[in-house]
Order: C-alpha cells, then sequence, then structure tokens
C-alpha cells in the first residue's frame, strides 16, 4: 500500500525555493502604489476637497457629506486608471475575520449600453445583508438589517481588481456589530480625555491619538504536508501529535538565517505590504522551529489594525504562491512555542510627543510620571477586563507557558522607572529619572553603548519597553482591536477620574502642576500591586497574584462575565465607547464562537481518531499478532514466550492505548450530543472548557503514545518532525 505520508514528505523535501516575483526597484518607486494616499489625492481631487478630507483624517472632524461625491468620483477614476472592475465595502465582523461583497462599478443603461458608476451615497454607507454575521441576539432574523459607513481616517485600497473601502459596521438600531467602531470610540475617547489633561499642563491644543505597532507571528507548513493533517486542515492545529526529540532545544532557529524557501516568500508579502502601504519594517526567525515574525513600524491604531487585518489575508494567498501554508493559530503545535501579536501600544501628539516617553526636563518627566501612573491604575483596576481581551479557545492553549505571558494581568516597568516611582512615594517633590546609560567596552575600535532604561521581561503581559507599553498577551490570530480598544478606553476613563480629583486641588488653592504631582503620587500609590518584575510563571507568584487581587481566572468563559461587570459598564458607558445592549452582546457572540471552535475541535478529532489511527493501530496489532502466533508454532508452546515477550507487552500497550481512546470517543461523543442540543451560551461553553477540552487532551495523550508504539511506515499523518523542519 502507498502511504500519502511519505509521498508528500518525500515531495515537501524535494521543493526547490520558488524565485519572488518582487521588483529589483527600490521600495520608495511603488510603496503605497494601490492606496487612495495623498499622492493619489493630489492627483484625483480639487484642493478644497483635499483639505476637508484632511481635516478629517487629522483632527478626527466630522465629515463635510457634501464632498463625498467629489471624494467618490475621484477614486472611481483613480481605481478604473488601476484597472480595478469593482468596489467593496470592506469591514470587520465579530467573528475576528474581514467581509466584503463586490459590486460592479458597471452600470447598465439601456439594452446594450453600460458606464461606470459609483457616487458619494455608494461611498459613504451600504446595506449589506447581516443576518449571517454574529450580533449576539443584537439582531432578530426580521430585522436582519446592517450598515456599513465609511470611515475616512483608513484609506482605501486595491487589492487584485477590487476598490477596498474600509467601514464601520452597525445594526438597524445602531449597536456596533464590529472591532472598528469601538476602537474610534475609545480613540476619540482617550484624545479627549488627554488633551484635557494635557492643557493642565501648559500644553493645550494637542492632537492627540493612540498608537500601535503590533509584532506578527506565524508558523510557516509545506502545503502538500499540511493537506495530509485534517486537523490542521478544519482547525488550523495539531489535535495529535508527538513532540519531536528534536524542536527548539538548541535555540538554533531564533534570528537564524533564514531558510531559501521562506526567503523569498517573505520578500513576495514585503512586496505585497509595500503597494499597500504597510510599513513592514522586521522579519526574522522565531524560537519555535518554521515560525516567523514580521513587524512594521506604528501607526495610528485604527491605521495599523487596517493594516495587520490586510496583512494576515496577504500572508495567505502569498504563501499559497510559495506551496506553504501560514498558520496563524496561537498554539498549533503542542511543546513549542505559540504564536502570539505583541502589541506595543503608546498615545503620543501628532505634533511628535509620545506621553509614555521621559524626558529631558522636570516638566517633562512629570508629564511622563503621571501617563505612565494613570495607564497602570487603568490596568490594575480593569485588570480581569484586559485578559478577557485576549481569552480565547486557541490563545488558552499559548498563555502560560513557553514565553507566553501567563494569564495573570501585570506590569513590568525595569529597574529606573520603578526605582522613579518608589522615590516619588518617598518624596513631596518631583524625582529624577535615570536616563540612558553610556558603558565603555573597553574595545577601542568600538564607540561606547548606549543602553535604554528597561532591561527585558519576556514573560510579563504588559512590560514597559522605553516609550511605549507592549502588551504581549494579545494572540498571533486575534483582531488586536478588542484589545486595543479596552487599552484605550480605561486610560480614558481614569484620566477623567484624575482630571476631575487635580481640579478638586487646585480649587483648594493648589498649583496645576503640583496638584498633577500630588495627584500622580497618589495614583501610583493606589495602584502598585500590578507592578510586578519576578518570573510570571512560578507558583509563588500565582499565590501572590491572588493575594494582590489580581483577577487569576483561567476559564475562557468565565473570564467572559467581565464584559458586563459593574466596573466594565460603567467605565464603557462613562466613555461612550459600548452600552450595555453592545457589551452584552460582544460577550454572547465570545460564548458561541468559543463553543463552535470547540465542537469542530471535538468532532474533528472523533473522525481522526475512529477512522485514521485505530484501523491504523489494529493493523500493526494483527502483524505482531501474527508474529507471535508464528513464533508459538516454530518455538512450541512452551519455549516461545521466552522469545516473544517483547512483542507481546507490545500488543498490551497498543491495546491498552486503543482501549482508553475508543471508550473516551464514546464518552466525547455522547456529550456532543447532549451540546449539539444545548444552544451556544454561557452554559454550554463552561461545560466545552470543563468536560470537552480534559477529553480532548486525554484521547490526545493516548494517540500520542500509539505513535510511538506504531510502525512508523503504516503511520498515516505527518509527524512533527516531518511538519516542523523546512530547509
Ligand atoms: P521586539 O524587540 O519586542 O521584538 P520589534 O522591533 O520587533 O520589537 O517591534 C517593536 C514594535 O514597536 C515596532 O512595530 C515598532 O514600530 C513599535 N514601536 C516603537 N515605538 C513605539 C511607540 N512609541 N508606540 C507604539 N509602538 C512603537
Ligand atoms: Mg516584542
Amino acid at each position: 500500500m502507498v502511504n500519502a505520508r511519505f509521498d508528500a514528505v518525500q515531495k515537501a523535501n524535494a521543493k526547490e525555493p520558488i524565485m519572488a516575483t518582487a521588483p529589483g526597484k527600490e521600495t520608495s518607486q511603488y510603496y503605497g502604489c494601490n492606496v487612495f494616499n495623498r499622492a493619489a489625492m493630489r492627483k484625483y481631487l480639487d484642493e478644497d476637497t483635499r483639505r476637508t478630507i484632511y481635516e478629517t483624517i487629522e483632527k478626527g472632524a466630522t465629515l463635510d457629506k457634501s464632498i463625498a461625491d467629489h471624494v467618490a468620483a475621484g477614486m472611481k477614476r483613480w481605481a478604473l486608471d488601476l484597472g480595478a472592475t469593482h468596489y467593496t465595502h470592506w469591514f470587520q465582523p465579530l467573528n475576528g475575520g474581514t467581509a466584503e461583497k463586490h459590486d460592479s462599478f458597471s452600470d447598465p443603461r439601456g439594452r446594450d449600453e453600460s458606464i461606470e458608476k459609483f457616487s458619494g451615497k455608494l461611498l459613504c454607507q451600504q446595506e449589506p445583508d447581516a443576518s449571517s454575521f454574529p450580533s449576539g441576539g443584537l439582531r432578530n432574523t426580521f430585522e436582519a438589517r446592517g450598515y456599513t459607513a465609511w470611515d475616512p481616517s483608513s484609506p482605501a485600497f486595491i487589492i487584485g481588481d477590487v476598490l477596498c473601502i474600509p467601514t464601520v459596521f452597525i445594526s438597524f438600531t445602531g449597536e456596533a456589530l464590529d472591532y472598528k467602531t469601538p476602537l474610534l470610540r475609545s480613540d476619540a475617547a482617550v484624545t479627549k480625555a488627554t488633551s484635557e489633561l494635557l492643557a493642565l499642563m501648559g500644553m493645550p491644543g494637542e492632537v492627540v491619538h493612540s498608537y500601535l505597532g503590533w509584532e506578527q507571528e506565524y508558523f510557516l507548513v509545506d502545503k502538500d504536508l499540511y493537506l495530509q493533517r485534517p486537523d490542521l486542515v478544519l482547525t488550523d492545529r495539531t489535535l495529535l501529535g508527538h513532540v519531536s526529540s528534536r524542536n527548539q532545544q538548541l535555540e538554533d532557529h531564533y534570528f537564524a538565517s533564514i531558510p531559501p524557501r521562506v526567503m523569498e516568500f517573505m520578500k513576495d508579502l514585503e512586496f505585497e505590504c509595500y503597494k499597500l502601504g504597510i510599513p513592514a519594517k522586521t522579519r526574522h526567525n522565531e524560537v519555535a522551529p518554521n515560525q516567523f515574525e514580521l513587524a512594521p513600524v506604528y501607526e495610528t491604531s485604527n491605521l495599523a489594525i487596517d493594516h495587520n487585518l490586510l496583512l494576515m489575508s496577504i500572508m495567505k494567498s502569498t504563501a499559497e504562491k510559495h506551496g506553504f501554508e501560514v498558520l496563524l493559530h496561537e498554539k498549533p503545535f503542542a511543546g513549542v512555542n505559540g504564536s502570539g501579536k505583541h502589541c506595543n501600544w503608546s498615545i503620543g501628539t501628532e505634533s511628535g510627543i509620545g506621553l509614555f516617553s521621559p524626558g529631558k526636563t522636570d516638566g517633562e518627566n512629570l508629564r511622563f510620571l503621571c501617563f505612565m501612573a494613570n495607564t497602570l491604575k487603568a490596568v490594575y483596576d480593569n485588570n480581569a477586563l484586559l485578559k478577557a481581551s485576549v481569552m480565547t479557545a486557541s490563545n488558552s492553549h499559548r498563555l502560560g507557558a513557553n514565553e507566553a505571558p501567563p494569564s495573570i494581568i501585570s506590569s513590568f516597568l525595569g529597574t529606573q522607572v520603578h526605582s522613579a516611582f518608589e522615590e516619588l512615594l518617598k518624596s513631596k517633590d518631583m524625582v529624577k529619572i535615570a536616563g540612558k546609560k553610556g558603558y565603555s567596552l573597553g574595545i577601542p575600535q568600538v564607540p561606547e553603548l548606549i543602553v535604554d532604561n528597561t532591561d527585558r521581561n519576556r514573560t510579563s503581559p504588559f512590560a514597559f519597553t522605553g516609550n511605549r507599553f507592549e502588551f504581549r498577551a494579545v494572540g498571533s490570530s486575534a483582531n488586536c482591536s478588542g484589545a486595543v480598544t479596552i487599552l484605550n478606553t480605561i486610560l480614558a476613563y481614569q484620566l477623567e477620574q484624575f482630571i476631575d480629583a487635580v481640579k478638586k486641588k487646585i480649587a483648594k488653592g493648589s498649583e496645576p502642576l503640583r496638584a498633577i504631582l500630588d495627584e500622580t503620587r497618589e495614583t501610583y500609590r493606589a495602584c502598585q500591586a500590578i507592578c510586578f518584575d519576578g518570573n510570571g510563571y512560578s507558583d509563588e507568584w500565582k499565590a501572590e497574584a491572588k493575594k494582590r487581587g489580581l483577577d487569576c481566572e483561567s476559564s475562557v468563559p468565565v473570564c467572559m462575565d467581565e464584559y458586563t461587570s459593574k466596573r466594565t459598564l460603567e467605565v464603557f458607558g462613562k466613555t461612550g465607547v459600548l452600552t450595555k445592549v453592545e457589551l452584552q452582546s460582544r460577550k454572547e457572540v465570545f460564548w458561541e464562537i468559543y463553543c463552535k471552535k470547540l465542537a469542530i475541535e471535538a468532532k474533528t478529532l472523533c473522525d481522526l481518531v475512529t477512522n485514521h489511527i485505530i484501523p491504523v493501530a489494529i493493523r500493526y496489532q494483527n502483524i505482531l499478532l501474527e508474529n507471535v502466533k508464528n513464533l508459538k508454532e516454530i518455538y512450541g508452546a512452551k519455549d516461545f514466550k521466552k522469545i516473544a515477550i517483547s512483542q507481546m507487552d507490545l500488543i498490551e500497550l497498543i491495546a491498552n492505548d486503543i482501549t482508553a481512546s475508543e471508550t473516551e470517543i464514546d464518552d466525547l461523543e455522547a456529550l456532543l450530543d447532549k451540546l449539539d442540543d444545548a444552544g451556544e451560551g454561557r452554559d454550554t461553553a463552561v461545560t466545552y472548557h470543563d468536560k470537552v477540552v480534559p477529553l480532548l487532551e486525554s484521547i490526545r495523550s493516548h494517540v500520542d503514545s500509539l505513535e510511538l508504539l506504531v510502525d512508523d511506515q503504516m503511520w498515516p499523518l505527518p509527524k512533527y518532525r516531518e511538519l516542523l523542519f523546512i530547509h
């Protein structure tokens, strides 16, 4: 019998790199050529229209609808000139991906004529049938309408022959059905509060935004091997598979030279990024074999998130071209590092001042400490919610091991900033912050080395890294809007509280800067418990975190409760980011997605074990039995046992694993039958977490043990050692 796995492995190993089609030109010559950016607007829009659009983009001013027709006309001409035939509103429903429905520019006139049509009305608003997108009960089927509305702050772009227009997605009754709407609201909230506080510091009129630099980690697997793994195809992760004897122990993959096949993929990917104005900057091998990272230069959060979603989709199509499949799942392989999407988040002014950047003067450093203390307090007060924003079925496999942060939120500040705060607690006046240090290396040809004022702590979920916080708990497949919206919102709320307290102090006669300094000290004092610089994996930390009142819940469905806690309703209500109804619906959607993902995993595992694994294990067991029978025939009933003892042991081991997995598959199937009729709310999600997940793990352990016992020639699925090493 031909083993399909052997064929696929042979094919994969024989593959040569497919040379990238990226041009030999300098990047600057084609950067953003498929984006309706300023260069395109200069060519296709008149000056008045441009001025209005820039106001909207830069200052968040409401768009004057009368210019929409002008913009649409210019945008259409530009798109047609680049060969586009269709347009779509491009939006981000709560299922985590992006959605688009293409309409042709072509509009028939009479019987045999047509013109290209696109109006301001079509640019600004559309009404896709929303009934199949998750809404968490917000929409009954009889009022299935949903509307998409143009977001002028993120530029339109062309992919293939389609003009894509970034939009928000809302229900008939005006509730957010997507990720972008609350993100934009949260950016407005943080902008408002920050500008007000800056004005109190003597910096009026600043325009503020939140900024984001994500780092996208991913795995690449050869496409032929991928197709041999139904679990990868259907669930994006391996549900079975014994760890390879060599994986990442030697730490020889991290930053190592990039395999030639992968290098060509990366070149093409970057080419696609640059055409779409995605500022890809860094590429490297990650820690696990076949794991890689791409990081761009940071941008305003809204744009950065659109770019990340675009990247995830062009990664898939580019990988296809190179004979790879890209895995964005947080833990596609057990036992090696998972993939995250570190979110480097900061707030700053359009004039270029980073509010998490220490400065040179006392004034600048007071501003720095003030925004730091407020952020820490916001994270402390809302640590359970911040964690809920990253808890998904897939990310829960990653958190808590292999360099990923644990599922307890704390913040690492680094020695300098930590000691500045400690000193502030003791002092009445402003304190000094140690700047960057210079070290002489004692090597004459090498100049002095300037080191940052923070060290690194790879496992901290929310680490300060010099001018930003790096939220590392976010998963690689996530729409990071979920996390960034919460960061912006909790900070906006906290800043409002801070401003109120400062104003009270001023009313009682305090100087504004003195009031800010005193309130900064009090704010930090109240949230010190969130700061932790040690090992996040240790049992001592778990006990200590509990004592400090931090949320230690690790069940995904239970964490979702926080979306409608009294505190969350207050924070989101006051800032106007999400209403109670919207929060409730999000929670319902997350439970529903959790149930669906686990149901698919469980059913896939049942099929795999029943149809792929057990038949092979039985076939091998029969070969062994035949062998024992033959030995008995030749050596006689008295002597054969001595010779056949290890085969007989093996038969027993195999029999035990077969029986155990079959019994548990029966249990699982019975449970799934019940859950199929139980709805997809909290109770079902909790049962999936408490009962189904442990069964999946236990069944896996028996099958992984069989993998080591059964003849390699017969094993039907590509093994970890075959999936994980691209040359
Ligand atoms: P790491 O050392 O954590 O792997 P990388 O260099 O891969 O860091 O990525 C750091 C990310 O942080 C980049 O996207 C970078 O543009 C971004 N970044 C730098 N400064 C800021 C800032 N002030 N605000 C937000 N993001 C920032
Ligand atoms: Mg990082």
